[in-house]
């Protein structure tokens, strides 16, 4: 595994080694109350800054009108669910509004260790097992500006039941208080607004001193040849005179 902190050289041209990022990617974890524009948000984050990739969850919830397979979730029978959850194939794994709900392990990982910034957008509950696990993630919660925002939002997605978006209505209550747990909090009131505020986030992470690119560091400032009063003189000559034979 690659230290953030990696000063290995990186290979060059004549240099055969596979390619080692100097960092790992970074971990992004969003989580909402359901409704308050979370997936909206996703993807405008993902569309408008670079080298992010949003993890496809795998769900047991039947997919809504326009959503696609593999594209919004991975939508899989219950029993497909369970033996992934027995082969440990899920980085977090919970039960949502009665459903399913997983991150696959593998995928994070594999784009973590190639240096891609990865975005989850999961439940309070996962992202509190994710806590456990992953000391140096990037928490970030959302909030609608108010409780009749978020049913008037619920109520114009028009893709859950009257019954369904009480339930999800009742749940806030209690996942709001977990909003200590996170490092950041976006209330999406202006949806433009909001985006510029994710996004300083992630450009923000993107700069912290311990992500920094120690070999880039070492190359420009530490291992570069210190110049001899002479060698500029020395090379302007050497210059010259083939300039002169030309
Ligand atoms: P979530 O993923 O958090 O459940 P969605 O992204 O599906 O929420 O958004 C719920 C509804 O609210 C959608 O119809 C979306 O277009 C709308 N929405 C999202 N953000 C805003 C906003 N800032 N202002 C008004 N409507 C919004
Ligand atoms: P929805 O059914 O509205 O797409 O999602 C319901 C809830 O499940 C949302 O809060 C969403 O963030 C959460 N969710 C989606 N994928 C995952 C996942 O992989 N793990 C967990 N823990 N929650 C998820």
């Amino acid at each position: 595994m690659t230290s953030i902190m990696s000063t290995s050289p990186a290979p060059t041209a004549s240099d055969p080694r596979p390619y080692v990022p100097e960092r790992r990617g970074i971990l992004f974890i969003i989580s909402a109350p359901s409704g308050t524009g979370k997936t909206t948000l996703c993807k405008q984050i993902t569309a408008s800054v670079p080298g992010i990739w949003h993890s496809v969850s795998y769900t047991t919830r039947q997919p809504r009108p326009g959503e696609e397979h593999g594209r919004e979730y991975f939508f899989i029978e219950e029993k497909i669910f369970q033996d992934m959850v027995a082969k440990n194939e899920f980085m977090e794994y919970a039960h949502v509004y009665g459903n399913w709900y997983g991150t696959p392990r593998k995928a994070l990982m594999d784009k973590m260790e190639q240096g891609i910034d990865v975005l989850l957008e999961i439940d309070v509950q996962g992202a509190l097992q994710i806590k456990k696990k992953v000391q140096d993630a990037v928490y970030i919660f959302i909030l609608p500006p108010s409780m009749e925002t978020l049913r008037t939002r619920l109520q114009s997605r028009a893709s859950d039941t009257p019954e369904e978006i009480q339930r999800r209505l009742q749940k806030v209550k209690e996942e709001v208080w977990s909003y200590r747990e996170y490092y950041y909090i976006v209330r999406n009131d202006n949806l433009e607004q909001s985006l510029k505020e994710l996004q300083s986030v992630f450009l923000a992470e993107r700069l912290k001193t311990k992500r920094l690119d120690m070999h880039w560091l070492e190359q420009n400032f530490i291992l570069e040849k210190e110049s001899k009063p002479g060698d500029r003189d020395q090379s302007s000559i050497a210059k010259g005179s083939t300039a002169h034979h030309d």
